[in-house]
């Protein structure tokens, strides 16, 4: 649904999530709207058309019989907690302006372990990064910043920390649009290049600092504009949206997440920081939980195992 109503598609306060989702049923009943809004579709053989079974959740498709769940392929999959338990914790993730963290959902829902509320958070914010891949478009500032490491100083400091990049529409002098942020696999321009060209819709205008090896935008169908001051001391105001971006970005990963260089989830910290930006002016919070599942059922499941696999 392009524009979903408070109220009528989405609970906006937490009295009205409470009186939306009684039960087990009513949640899946939403989930069901969400994922199938104009009736059930099987995803074995497309057809349309099929009923209730049995149990609560499942399907069974009229053209080829097979039986389907409604939480199948999503984030849902194969999980023994109630949708309700999980309709909670999309609520606090989204209903809180910067999120929280593992350990704050852990507390707010008494979950028994640390690394349950841990897994649950990365699951949500797989369901967040799925509608961020139109291109930006207009004006776009582009550049790089490093996340982590505190010692600025003299020794060797800078080797902890991690690139990252970040494109921002400038819509006005006083507005930025939407963001788009990638862990560099090396720092420098090169790649730098291949990140904005795949995120920034040809025909736009780049801005960045000028550094030479940018200025192959040219050549890739897009309009650049850079800054001569490329050595110049002050390049906050150069591209004054990507810095401001760059230093909301990293208090909120200090002050929300408690993150540390060694925590390998950057990226998907990233995601979720990316959801929370494009939907800052949302006055609706319960619009942003309705994203959030929306999203989710629309996102194939990932096992815990693999998670923590690569933790
Ligand atoms: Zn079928």
């Amino acid at each position: 649904m392009e524009h979903p109503g408070g109220g009528i598609d989405y609970p906006r306060t937490f009295q009205e999530w409470r009186d939306w989702f009684p039960d087990e049923d009513a949640c899946v009943q939403f989930l069901e709207q969400l994922r199938w809004p104009e009736g059930f579709v099987c995803p074995h053989c497309a057809g349309r058309g099929g009923w209730r079974i049995g149990q609560r959740r499942m399907w069974m498709c009229a053209s080829c019989a097979r039986k389907t769940s409604v939480t199948a392929g999503t984030i849902f999959h194969r999980s023994h907690t109630p949708l309700s338990t999980w309709f909670a914790a999309a609520w606090f993730v989204t209903s809180t302006k910067n999120g929280m963290s593992a350990l704050a959902l852990q507390r707010q829902l008494g979950f028994g372990s640390y690394e349950t509320a841990w897994a649950w958070l990365h699951k949500l914010r797989r369901a967040m990064v799925r509608p961020e891949r139109d291109q930006l478009t207009g004006v776009v500032e582009l550049d790089e910043t490093f996340v982590g490491g505190v010692s600025v100083g003299t020794d060797g400091g800078g080797s902890d920390k991690v690139p990252v990049q970040i494109a921002v529409e400038r819509i006005s002098p006083r507005k930025l649009g939407r963001v788009r942020f990638a862990v560099a696999d090396a720092p420098g321009s090169l790649s730098l290049v291949e990140f904005g060209c795949a995120v920034i819709e040809p025909g736009s205008t780049i801005r960045t600092d000028g550094a030479r090896m940018l200025r192959r935008f040219a050549d890739r169908g897009y309009v650049h504009e850079y800054a001569n001051g490329y050595n110049s001391p002050d390049r906050a105001q150069e591209l004054p949206g990507a810095h401001m971006v760059a230093s909301l970005l990293k208090r909120w990963l200090v002050g929300t997440l408690h993150y540390r260089v060694s925590d390998k989830h950057l990226e998907s910290y990233l995601d979720e920081y990316a959801f929370r930006f494009n939907r800052r002016n949302s006055t609706a919070r319960g619009l942003l939980f309705y994203r959030l599942l929306q999203q989710a059922v629309a996102t194939d499941p990932h096992p815990l195992t693999e998670l923590i696999a690569d933790s």
